[in-house]
Order: structure tokens, then sequence, then C-alpha cells
């Protein structure tokens, strides 16, 4: 069975990442129905499994370094499988070091403040893997998608002109650079779910009455906007995917695969980073020699060797 390999993955993510400048149109440039030739759904889950191992390696490790953060933001329709892909890819690492934060419509605080305020506030911690299940990409999809949101907003009337989106695009691209060169790394992951399977996947959230709590008379509303939502997300695509932000188009009718690329792309991120565990000096191992010492002969506190401590390590580490 194949293996998880940094180069190997490097090459399969690079197949999904958008060309910067590229103009993307959708559906036509991302087939949302495409995996690997050749991998199998059991095979799709066994090298998530590997993959995940690494992954927990990896996170163990930023979180050691302490100085890069990384910050993954999620969008995709309704349906696409965000919350899944979020749960197996994150399954193995550990929790301390992983944000997730989902973001809803805006509450009249965040409407007092400039739109990138409550995300700016949610960023991950150095060392930290911070996931946006929705982002600040809201802003340019269901804000343009439904006028009356923006209308909803506090900015000055003048500054709602047709230009705006240009504006936004370019006002993220700017704010992900400066986040880029404080050494966050971003990634940017559109599950392409199709037209077809987002239906059949809301009708089984009726059919199934252990899913009918997912179901949301709202996401079939929403659906009559689907090609609009694409114009947007098509556009979001050619004008917010570049050097130091990629997108990631991960076809999403496949959900075994669909994790699997997300798992690839956050790993890969994480490879590139290469972050370590830091170093010790040798004064500092001098002291650790001497804590051990300390800790082992029970002179400086009146205690006795712990149980199963040999004499022989005893004598060893005093050496
Ligand atoms: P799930 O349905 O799995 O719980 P979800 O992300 O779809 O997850 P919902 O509560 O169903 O969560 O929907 C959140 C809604 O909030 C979405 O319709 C989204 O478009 C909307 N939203 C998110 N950010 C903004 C924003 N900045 N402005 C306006 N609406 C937003
Ligand atoms: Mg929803």
């Amino acid at each position: 069975m194949a293996r998880v390999r940094p180069g190997r993955i490097s090459r399969f993510v690079a197949e999904l990442r958008v060309e910067p400048g590229r103009k993307v149109r959708l559906p036509r440039d991302f087939d949302p129905s495409k995996t690997t030739r050749g991998v199998s759904r059991s095979e799709a889950k066994a090298i998530l499994g590997q993959g995940i191992e690494y992954l927990a390696e990896y996170q163990a490790r930023l979180a050691a370094q302490d100085d890069y953060g990384v910050l993954v933001c999620l969008q995709a329709m309704d349906a696409a499988g965000k919350d899944g892909a979020i749960r197996h890819v994150m399954s193995g690492v550990n929790p301390q070091g992983v944000e997730v934060h989902s973001f809803k419509v805006p509450s009249s605080e965040d409407l007092d403040h400039d739109y990138l305020w409550r995300y700016q506030k949610r960023l991950p911690e150095r060392g930290h893997i911070g996931i946006f299940n929705r982002s600040y990409y809201e802003e340019v999809l269901v804000v343009r998608v439904h006028p009356q949101i923006l209308e909803g907003q506090k900015i000055p009337a003048k500054l709602k002109d047709r230009g705006i989106w240009k504006r936004r695009y370019r006002e993220i691209n700017d704010w992900e650079h400066y986040l880029t060169d404080q050494g966050y790394r971003i990634v940017k992951i559109f599950l392409n779910v199709s037209k077809d399977e987002q239906r059949d996947r809301l009708v089984t959230r009726i059919d199934d009455a252990e899913r009918n709590w997912k179901f949301s008379a709202a996401d079939v509303t929403e659906r009559r906007h689907w090609d609009a939502y694409q114009a947007a997300f098509a556009d979001v695509l050619s004008n917010t995917s570049t050097p130091w932000a990629p997108w990631y188009v991960i076809p999403a009718d496949n959900k075994p695969f669909a994790r699997l690329a997300a798992g690839a792309v956050i790993l890969d991120t994480l490879v590139k980073i290469d972050p370590r565990y830091p170093s010790v000096s040798a004064a500092a191992r001098a002291a650790f020699a001497d804590a051990r010492v300390e800790l082992l002969d029970g002179s400086a506190t009146g205690s006795s060797l712990p149980r199963g401590t040999k004499r022989s390590r005893r004598r060893s580490s005093a050496s």
C-alpha cells in the first residue's frame, strides 16, 4: 500500500493548489468528484491514519518551537463536509495545540467594528494550529451573494460602492501578507462539493432519523443561490490565491478522499515549516545532571529513593 512520504505529499498537494493569478471558473475548472487514480476508499482511510500520526508529531514540534503559527481557513457550501474533515484530520493531535472557531452571522458587537476585527481576535497563538470553520472569506461570499447583508453593515454608505469586492480582496491579501511576515502560515481550503452530491446529502439528513438534527431548512433556501455562490467562489479563488496564502480546491464528493486531501494540505504546511524540538545548551544539560542527582539522592529533601530506582542507576547518574 502507498505510504506517506513528504515528497509525495508535496506533489499531491501541488495539484490542488490554485496558482496565484489564475482566472478560475466554476464548476468548469475543478471536478468535485475527482479522486486520486488507484487509491480506493479503504486505502484513503489507511493513508489518512498514517498521515494523522505524522500530523501529531509535527504539531508537537510546532508547539515546542513555539514561534510559527498555522491558520487554516475552511470554506464550503453547506453539507460539503467541513465538520467531518476537521474531526478526522485533527483526531490524533494534542487538543491543547489546536483551536477551532466556527464563524456564524456576526453579532451587533462585531458589526460595530471593521470586518476583520472578530477574526483577528481568534487568530491562533504561536505554536498552535487554528482552524476557522468559515472565515473572513464569508465577507466576500455570503455578503456578496446577499446584498442586503452589506446594507446592514455599519460602514459609510459611500463605501458600499461596486469597487468594494476588489478592495476587500486587496485588504484580505494585505492582512494575510502581514500575518505571514509575523510567522503565520495560512492555508485556505475550499471543499468543493457538487450540486448533486449536496442534494443527496441534504435528502439523507431528512430521511435518516439519526441525521435529522443536521438538517436545516436554511440550507435548502441557500441552495437556490448555488450559481451565485459558484461565481463568488470563482472570483475569490482568482483574486486571493497568493504565494504567501494559497487556496487549495479539494474535490469533496468522496468524503474519505476529501479528508485525506485536507490532512495532506495541513501536513505539507507543517513539513515546510519543519519545526524542531529546541536543543538544550551544554550548561543547561549540566544543570539537569545536578537536578537529577538531587532528585535521586534525596539528601536535599530528606526523602528516600523513588520506588523501583536501582542503586546502579543512581550511581551512573551521579558520575
Ligand atoms: P453547521 O450547519 O454544520 O452547523 P454552518 O457553518 O453552516 O455549520 P450555520 O449556523 O448553519 O453554521 O450557518 C452559519 C451562517 O452564518 C452561514 O449561512 C454563513 O454564511 C453565515 N455567516 C458566516 N459569516 C458571516 C458573515 N461574516 N456575514 C454574514 N453571514 C455570515
Ligand atoms: Mg449550516
